[in-house]
């Protein structure tokens, strides 16, 4: 499905890299330009650093690859992918007759990420959005004996960001008091920050009053409709506008947007897998699973996003736990120590 999408959009981004190419061709045979200027061959780059090197010539998308790190390369474009991080290089990866070719800064911002992977422990997750579920006007579910999801979801959500923060991750709140704040002013909080992941909790309620346990969403594939959406192309935007894509062409942008909507897929089920397989066993809860759907602040964010449910407030064992300070703090430091293990895992 991507793939079509990529092939239909490409012909106009030939346009502006083959007369790229042949300007930069031109200036590259000008002995006045000096060796600095000189573009670096990738593949003599990848080679000279063992890094593995794959090219995909319908999409343009060069993979590159060494110690379980990844970098995306778009040909034509000057952003490169490093697991969930984006840089920005001087200038454009450029394809011309003799191969491949990347900016000066490229051994700097990119070789060098291969070689040094102690340096990036705890680094898939630098900057997390925690948004606690529902606030102000809206409590969300409630309880038998009256507990409020909204209060219940902040107070965790706040155990949580002092959990990760004191294990050197930044954190931004959607929201830190009783507020209310749309789905969209969160999915717009994710986009404008510079973080890897975003996680909303709420709490679960049921008209059954035996239903319990935890359990994760994650976004279920969108159809090519749904990835289109009005709020998803503002999100959009205003992402691109971050990564300082002004210059690129809307082809490109959209090669790039195919690029973080899958990789943002994949991880946010391995992370959603990841963590049913450890967090309800250590909370002694019920493990209801990991589940895929299509929920507003997964659909249009654009990094990699979860939504945790993390017990049933209709089910009187469970609202009486989740009313104590004790299994809060639980909850939070058991989804800090397994999102950071997952981080950290390979
Ligand atoms: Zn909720």
């Amino acid at each position: 499905m991507n793939t079509a999408r990529i092939r239909r959009g490409f012909p106009q981004t030939w346009v502006p890299w083959i007369a790229a190419g042949i300007l930069l061709s031109g200036c590259a045979r000008m002995p006045s330009r000096g060796m600095e200027a000189l573009p670096t061959s990738l593949s003599e780059i990848c080679k000279a650093n063992s890094v593995s090197l794959q090219f995909d010539s319908v999409t343009q998308v060069v993979t590159l690859n060494k110690n379980n790190v990844t970098a995306k390369v778009l040909v034509g474009s000057d952003v490169v992918l490093i697991d969930s991080e984006k840089i920005l290089l001087s200038g454009p990866v450029r394809r011309m007759k003799e191969g491949l070719f990347v900016p000066p800064d490229f051994g700097r911002k990119v070789m060098e990420r291969f070689g040094a992977r102690d340096d990036f422990a705890i680094k898939k997750f630098r900057e997390i959005v925690i948004d606690p579920g529902h606030g102000g006007k809206d409590p969300g579910a409630r309880g038998r004996s009256g507990l409020d999801e909204k209060i219940v979801v902040l107070d965790i959500a706040k155990r949580l960001k002092r959990s990760l923060e004191d294990k050197g991750i930044n954190v931004i709140m959607t929201r830190n008091s009783d507020e209310f704040l749309s789905l969209k002013q969160r999915t717009e909080i994710a986009c404008r920050s510079k973080a890897d992941l975003f996680i909303s909790i709420h709490a679960n309620s049921s008209r059954a009053k035996n239903a319990e346990g935890f359990e994760v969403y994650f976004l279920r594939e969108l159809d090519s409709k749904e990835k289109k959406n009005d709020e998803l192309k503002d999100n959009q935007r205003i992402k691109f506008r971050n990564l300082a894509m002004s210059r690129s062409a809307p082809a490109v942008e959209n090669i790039v947007w195919d690029m973080m909507y899958s990789y943002k897929q994949g991880e946010s089920r391995r992370l959603a897998e990841y963590l049913m397989l450890r967090t309800p066993n250590s909370l002694d809860a019920a493990n209801r699973g990991s589940k895929s759907c299509a929920f507003f602040v997964l659909r249009n964010t654009l990094i990699p996003a979860i939504l945790v449910e993390v017990g049933f407030v209709s089910n009187v064992k469970e609202e009486r736990l989740l009313k104590t300070g004790t299994y809060r703090e639980r909850i939070a430091n058991s989804l800090a120590k397994h999102i950071l293990d997952y981080a950290n895992k390979d």
